[in-house]
């Protein structure tokens, strides 16, 4: 597939999870379709481009929305997954039905800046397989998940996971890049971490996030946590040998103490019974066996998951079956 230089424009699918958007879809949609028609008239995209809109099992009105836009629209498709398997699952899912050159993936709500995408294709017709969108700023953002999300980056960067910083899932990806992450079989997939390694040639541009158009966020503090967690855990065992690292330093505390103890035991035999010499390390050693313990349950819980090798998601489904 020669697609530098082209001269008959790649196929692009815009591909948008959606979970419980009935609020934003009516914005979105027409924005959306706005979009792709721009690259269509600039030719920089091929007439059967369509907006590939993924329902991530809502229990709102979300589907009717896209099957009623479906109906309507030749250049939109639906996607309905049979339960909430969460946005990298959802997103993954509307990247593997894809059949384009290229995929775009970007959320519902409009927080990514739609008027940087002819910027992205056009990086991506240069030959760049993957161009990511990174947030020039966070101001639509609150002081919690901009600090918060600050010190992530940095804890990431300290244990060596590659992570682009600032980008969420606002990218263009080429089909060879798409193929190269679908054949990563992990079910604790985090997409930020595994599309920085199968980017050969990779570009970004830049954009400020917008507020939500609509609704509220459907990433509450404990999803956020989730992935925050998943980020590490699937791609560092750092945190594992921290254990190990914290475990030998009070092994060498208790010698010291130790040798302080039979010190005072046998040479000088003023033993007094002490509370708080007692009563302080059990405590501290208790709280660093559970916490390690915790940490290295994280990781077997992710060996249990990863061995059943259970399938990501059921497409319920797809309004495109007869126009494929
Ligand atoms: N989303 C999803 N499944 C989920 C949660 C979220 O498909 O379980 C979608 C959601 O509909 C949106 C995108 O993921 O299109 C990003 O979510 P949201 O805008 O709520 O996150 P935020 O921007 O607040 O971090
Ligand atoms: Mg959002």
């Amino acid at each position: 597939m020669e697609i530098t230089n082209s001269p008959t424009p790649c196929r692009l699918d815009v591909v948008v999870p959606c979970y419980n958007e009935e609020e934003v879809l009516p914005i979105s949609i027409p924005k959306l379709r706005d979009a792709l028609e721009t690259l269509r008239n600039e030719k920089l995209v091929s007439d059967d481009s369509q907006i590939l809109f993924v329902d991530d099992g809502s229990i709102d009105k979300t589907w009717e929305r896209i099957e009623e836009a479906s109906n309507r629209f030749k250049d939109i498709v639906g996607l309905r997954l049979s339960q909430n398997v969460g946005h990298q699952n959802a997103l993954l899912a509307g990247l593997s039905h894809s059949k384009a050159d290229f995929t775009l993936s970007i959320d519902a709500d409009l927080q990514d800046d739609l008027s940087v995408i002819p910027e992205m294709v056009k990086k991506g017709i240069d030959g760049h397989d993957v161009v990511f969108g990174i947030r020039s700023d966070r101001s639509t953002d609150t002081a919690f998940k901009k600090n918060t999300a600050e010190l992530y980056y940095k804890l990431l960067s300290t244990i060596g996971v590659r992570v682009i910083q600032n980008h969420a899932d606002f990218r263009l990806m080429r089909r060879d890049a798409v193929d190269r992450l679908l054949s990563y079989e992990e079910a604790n997939l985090y997409l930020r971490g595994i599309v920085p390694l199968v980017g050969h040639n990779s570009s970004s541009v830049t954009y400020s996030r917008l507020e939500r158009a609509a609704g509220e966020t459907k990433y509450p503090l404990k999803k956020m946590l989730g992935l925050a967690i998943d980020g590490i855990t699937s791609f560092s065992a750092v945190p594992l040998r921290m254990i190990a690292a914290l475990g030998l330093f009070v092994f060498l505390i208790a010698f010291i103490l130790a040798l302080w103890v039979l010190w005072v035991r046998l040479v000088q035999d003023t033993a007094v019974p002490g509370w708080a010499s007692t009563l302080l390390p059990t405590f501290f050693l208790g709280g660093i066996q559970l916490l390690s313990l915790g940490v290295i349950g994280e990781y077997v819980a992710k060996i249990y998951i990863e061995s059943k090798g259970r399938p990501k998601y059921f497409v319920q489904t797809a309004t495109d079956k007869d126009r494929r």
